[in-house]
């Protein structure tokens, strides 16, 4: 295991290394969801994992606070904000969420909305952060689905957007599962390009970024791509700018070959000043809701390919942790846990060279 390094300060004296970076927390995380395949405990075990094991000291993590609603109420509608706050979804619109509706609940999603918006925050100000949550990615402005009901990121997007701290901003979904949320909040503007290079199976979308007016300071810019396995929820994919529908079984180097093409292409017709990557867990061989192939050390490897070409063109990332139900909780603990090992790697790879 990884312990913290010291390094010296500007003045030389020694200076107790702390992580380079935040990462956002709060028990509150803990959505109530009783039996339930979503590992709600999960947030609690990698906070706990990273103390324990030294990879993270309690000043590392800041606690949020929920998001305000009139920021929540960028993305979302306000008849569907005063359902959550009132309780007064239907029972098909609380089926379709797939999450059993509670106050709890509602605050816990506030609170991630929240902390992406903090975490956002602070990428701009370190090169990276982490809100150790959120990654809601199936939310839509009018309902929740999928285990999502705020989509954090779209909030955090928006927020910064209205603070006049980004005009452009990029998705980098790599849940196992399509960001159909992120693609129906960000639907991209469709235009010609050159595909990427073709495998049997697999299918691109090749589109712009998305272009919403927005009245307080201007233009933005979204640019969202998703890898995800062609074969799962959500049945309906709306277009991303870049989609790229894995065949089942691709393994780890396939991914890692897809991922990399998929970056160089987005970052070659747009330039953003924050990425935000959806560190999903469920790309996992051994994960009950997904049918990739990758291995724990294939994920890693992927959080690391995704944090260097974002450091090596000084593109701040603010990271989410989506989705993970791998068979033992202890996996999906590790695979999160590993997104921050990777992170701080290529911090200080970056800045020693
Ligand atoms: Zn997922």
């Amino acid at each position: 295991m990884l312990r913290p390094v010291c390094r010296s300060s500007p003045g030389g004296l020694p200076l107790k290394t702390m992580l380079p970076f935040k990462l956002v927390y709060t028990d509150d995380y803990f959505l109530p969801l009783g039996a339930h395949v979503f590992p709600a405990q999960k947030y609690r075990l990698i906070h706990q994992h990273l103390l324990q094991s030294g990879i993270a000291e309690a000043s590392d993590f800041l606690t949020p606070e929920p998001a305000p609603d009139e920021d929540i109420l960028l993305v979302h509608t306000p008849e569907y904000v005063r359902k959550l706050k009132t309780g007064t979804l239907s029972q098909l619109e609380e089926m379709q969420m797939e999450v059993p509706y509670s106050p709890e609940l509602v605050r816990a999603f506030w609170l991630a909305a929240g902390g992406s918006i903090l975490a956002a925050r602070h990428a701009l100000k370190d090169g990276v952060a982490v809100n150790i949550g959120g990654g809601f990615h199936h939310a839509h402005p009018d309902h929740g689905e999928g285990f999502c009901v705020i989509h954090d990121v779209a909030v955090a997007i928006k927020r910064l957007h209205k603070d006049g701290l980004v005009k452009r901003a990029m998705t980098v979904d790599c849940d196992v599962h399509d960001g159909n949320g992120t693609a129906a909040i960000f639907p991209p503007k469709t235009r010609t390009g050159q595909p990427l290079p073709s495998a049997s199976g697999v299918q691109h979308n090749l589109r712009g970024a998305a272009q919403l007016r927005d009245s307080s300071s201007g233009e933005l810019e979204v640019f969202t791509i998703s890898l995800h396995q062609a074969n799962n929820y959500p049945s309906f994919k709306p277009p991303s700018s870049i989609d790229v529908n894995l065949p089942d079984g691709t393994n780890d180097e396939q991914y890692l070959g897809w991922l990399d093409q998929a970056m160089s292409s987005a970052l070659r017709q747009f330039e953003p000043e924050l990425l935000c990557y959806i560190a999903g867990a469920d790309p996992y061989e051994e994960d009950q809701l997904g049918g990739l192939a990758l291995s724990i050390a294939g994920l890693k490897k992927r959080d690391e390919l995704v944090l260097r070409v974002a450091r090596s063109r000084n593109i701040p990332v603010m990271i989410t942790f989506a989705g993970g139900y791998a068979r033992h909780t202890e996996d999906t603990v590790t695979i999160h846990c590993n997104t921050i090992l990777a992170a701080r790697e290529i911090i200080e790879t970056c800045k020693s060279n």
